[in-house]
């Protein structure tokens, strides 16, 4: 498989360095609040890629995803909140968990937080480590990585040595490019904040050194790919390049894959701090359907910007259902005539479906093959060319698609699922006798006539009140 490599800024060959296990991580959420649709691009997208590692390329799939529980936001909005941090990005954690189950997440083998004490542990053995290694200095309480020690700094982000300021240091989390300055390690912290003691001192961690401590900790000193968006290349990603080889004197990460952003229909990037944010649920709650939302986050070459609009959320639901018709239509597929040049077309196409994965995870190509295929098998149908024996293998072709994909299975469960969720139903019925008690029949008649509209059916008997979907 070939995957272009944000680190020599080239498509390379991929295979894991153990031959059968891919050990990847992925920077994941800052749970400060809820992740929007952007941040899940890039979470669909390396979805995608693990899912191609797995049943494309048949390898184990090691996959670390971690939950940035402590950096400057979660602190500031901890405090705003009025709630103990933990307590605070708790709630985040709980929305991510909902989001990424509705948008068809496969589970990651490790989620940690970067609180857990085993984490900051892991955190300060590595800073202890680089200070043993003569890469840091301390200043007002706070531990440095100074980036003069590390000759090859930059080399991800390919900056500039000559603009690069000696000796001044930077405490925030994020910054710019032309702002590449020491950074800092472990943070002193002021009396309401709060703070770990594990052997560096009192304070608490930077936002870099937690990704650099949870991929060690979980993965080994040298990972087979590393994960995130393209915000995050600089500093995020050049500063963990800088802790883990600091420490260790070993290759960090073998292959970076990083995923282009989700553009609001005005070219803004779709960020949290221009508020220009839409959450998944958001999305759900406007009516749009799950399925087609992760169609649409993968409808664009994951090196490519995608704009965002509704148009392209309704294109994705009309190709998912034209997908979906097909399927539909092979049940009534009758007859015994056999075709191998139908059963050789399939073969192909999932040859060149996973030809086009294989290709630095060329999606939109492999969607492209897909429909190809369906509109080949329409019109075999059309000419009575395909026959019941031939449909279990067409099946299985586009199963195996799904494996990838996960949009067609989210689909069926999508329509199995009742219009309306169940909690409101009963919600509805337990509101409707409430107002037939006080015998305000308008209002249990508006009720019904609401549900009715939505697809849910009432019917009451001696024993109460039941529901059933419409037809
Ligand atoms: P954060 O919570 O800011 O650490 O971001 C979580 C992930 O979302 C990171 O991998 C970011 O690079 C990614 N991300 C943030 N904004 C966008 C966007 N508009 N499009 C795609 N990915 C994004
Ligand atoms: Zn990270």
């Amino acid at each position: 498989m070939r995957l272009y490599n944000t680190l020599t800024r080239q498509e390379e060959s991929f295979a894991p360095l153990d031959g059968r296990t891919v050990r990847m991580y992925a920077c994941g959420l800052t749970v400060y609040a809820r992740g929007h649709i952007g941040n899940f691009r890039t979470f669909v997208s390396v979805d995608i890629l693990r899912r191609t590692l797995k049943y494309f390329q048949g390898y184990d799939v090691v996959h670390v995803m971690n939950f940035t529980d402590v950096d400057d936001r979660t602190i500031l909005e901890s405090q705003k909140a009025g709630l103990p941090l933990r307590e605070y990005t708790d709630q985040w954690i709980a929305a991510f968990r909902e989001d990424a189950a509705s948008l068809g997440l496969e589970p990651t083998e490790e989620n940690p937080r970067a609180t857990d004490e085993s984490n900051l542990v892991a955190m300060c053995d590595m800073i202890a480590a680089l200070e043993a290694k003569g890469h840091t200095y301390r200043s007002d309480g706070s531990v440095y990585f100074k980036i003069s020690t590390l000759a090859e700094y930059g080399k991800l982000a390919r900056l500039d040595h000559e603009g690069i300021k000696p000796g001044a240091r930077i405490d925030t989390d994020k910054y710019e490019k032309e702002d590449a300055r020491d950074f800092v390690l472990w943070k002193a912290t002021k009396p309401e904040e709060p703070t770990w003691d594990f052997g560096v001192g009192p304070g608490r961690p930077g936002w870099h050194i937690e990704c650099s401590a949870m991929a060690r900790r979980l993965l080994g000193d040298t990972i087979d790919i590393h994960c995130g968006g393209v915000d995050l290349i600089f500093p995020h990603h050049e500063n963990e390049i800088a802790q883990s080889e600091g420490a260790t004197g070993k290759p960090f990460s073998r292959f970076w894959f990083h995923v282009e952003h989700l553009m609001m229909d005005d070219g803004e990037k779709m960020s949290k701090s221009l508020g220009n944010v839409f959450t998944v649920r958001d999305l759900l709650g406007h009516g749009f359907r799950a399925s087609a939302l992760r169609f649409m986050l993968i409808s664009v070459h994951y090196r490519k910007q995608l704009r965002y609009s509704r148009a392209s959320i309704e294109q994705a639901d009309e190709a998912l259902t034209r997908l979906m018709d097909f399927l539909a239509r092979l049940d009534r597929v009758s007859g015994g005539t056999t075709s191998d040049d139908v059963l050789v077309r399939v073969k192909d196409a999932v040859d060149d479906f996973g030809r086009m994965l294989a290709a630095d995870v060329n999606v939109p190509g492999a969607v492209g093959v897909m429909f190809d295929l369906v509109r080949a098998l329409n019109a075999a149908i059309d000419a009575g060319q395909v026959g019941a024996p031939e449909v279990p293998a067409i099946r299985e072709a586009f199963a195996h698609f799904d494996q990838v994909l996960g949009v067609m299975s989210m689909r069926r469960a999508e329509e199995a699922a009742p219009p309306v969720p169940v909690a409101e139903i009963e919600q509805a019925i337990d509101d409707r006798r409430e107002a037939r008690r006080r015998r305000d029949f308008a209002e249990a008649d508006r009720i019904r006539k609401d549900l009715e509209a939505r697809g849910i059916l009432l019917e009451d008997s001696p024993t109460g009140t039941r529901w059933k979907r419409g037809t």
